[in-house]
């Protein structure tokens, strides 16, 4: 008799338990994602608004899980974090970002890297040692790097990671907020961040043209970042005409589909001497 109705609930805890079984699955497997090469790495270029050139490449993490497939970072990366993975994956993406940094350079394409660091890696009291080591096994300056931080895993623990990120910032490493506009850090508090960049979220950007509002906020927030002296990265960049009025708008940086989709290593240097007027 009650039949339907719970079927309907037994659906729902079906859907709930296949949820679980792979996030079980998945944070087992992290483990292993590492030493058996599950990972890579794929690199978006970025392009200088005023020139048109190459500046610089994002470094997004991918994993190819043997029986479950292309899993998507926003994913593996939360269950990484929530299960203490995260320092290890992090550990092996600015290793293998910095050697092939090396790689670039030894090809002539000296490039700027953009890597992304999670909430828990902020606050990790061995980062900056972590980042020394690994720019000098390569000889690299800590100008090769740019750290992507998000507003929200700054606002975890604002105090200790604004300590973090000074001793960074002192070091030399360029560090950019990243998802800007996502979260809910006030102007007072972005004045008293060590950040050098602004990166305004995608979702501002992928309707650019066609929403007012849309493009009332851009242009603010290239305004404010300019005048508290921070360079302004557009990132979604989908379409000539967000590209056009991005330009005009004065950001900095672009990057997004429209300019290329992230693409292995060993495309980059191709793409670079393609894409060099
Ligand atoms: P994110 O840092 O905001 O990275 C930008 C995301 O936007 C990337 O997704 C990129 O592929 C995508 N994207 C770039 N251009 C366009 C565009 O024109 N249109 C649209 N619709 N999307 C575009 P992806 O690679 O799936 O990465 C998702 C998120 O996973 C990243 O967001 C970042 O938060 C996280 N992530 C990726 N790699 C790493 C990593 O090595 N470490 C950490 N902690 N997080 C990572
Ligand atoms: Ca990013
Ligand atoms: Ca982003
Ligand atoms: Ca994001």
């Amino acid at each position: 008799m009650a039949r339907r109705a719970r079927r309907g609930h037994q659906c729902y805890l079906e859907g709930q338990d296949e949820l679980h079984l792979r996030q079980l699955t998945l944070v087992r497997d992290l483990q292993e994602a590492v030493t058996q090469d599950q990972l890579t790495l794929v690199y978006q270029p970025q392009l200088d608004a005023r020139t048109g050139r190459l500046s610089g490449v994002e470094a997004l993490m991918r994993w190819h899980h043997p029986s479950l497939g292309f899993i998507p970072p926003d994913e593996f990366i939360a269950l990484a974090e929530h299960s203490g993975h995260i320092h290890r994956l992090t550990r092996w993406m600015l290793n293998k970002v910095c050697a092939q940094l090396h790689v670039w350079d030894r090809q002539g394409c000296s490039l700027v890297a953009a890597v992304n660091l999670s909430a828990k890696d902020v606050t990790d009291i061995d980062l900056p040692a972590r980042l020394r080591a690994c720019l000098a096994e390569y000889g690299m300056g800590p100008e090769r790097l740019r750290l992507e931080v998000t507003e929200s895993a700054i606002m975890q623990d604002p105090e200790h990671a604004s300590r973090q990120l000074e001793e960074l910032r002192r070091a030399g490493l360029r560090i950019a907020v990243d998802d800007f506009g996502t979260g809910y850090s006030s102007l007072a508090q972005l004045k008293r961040l060590p950040v050098q960049e602004l990166k305004i979220d995608k979702s501002f950007i992928l309707k650019l043209e066609e929403s007012a509002d849309d493009e009332i906020i851009v242009r603010s927030t290239i305004e404010l970042g300019h005048n508290l002296g921070l360079a302004i990265v557009a990132e979604g960049v989908e379409t000539t005409a967000a590209r056009a009025l991005l330009e005009r708008l004065g950001c900095d940086t672009l990057q997004g589909y429209l300019i290329s989709r992230p693409l292995a290593a060993e495309h980059i240097v191709d793409w670079a001497t393609h894409h060099q007027a």
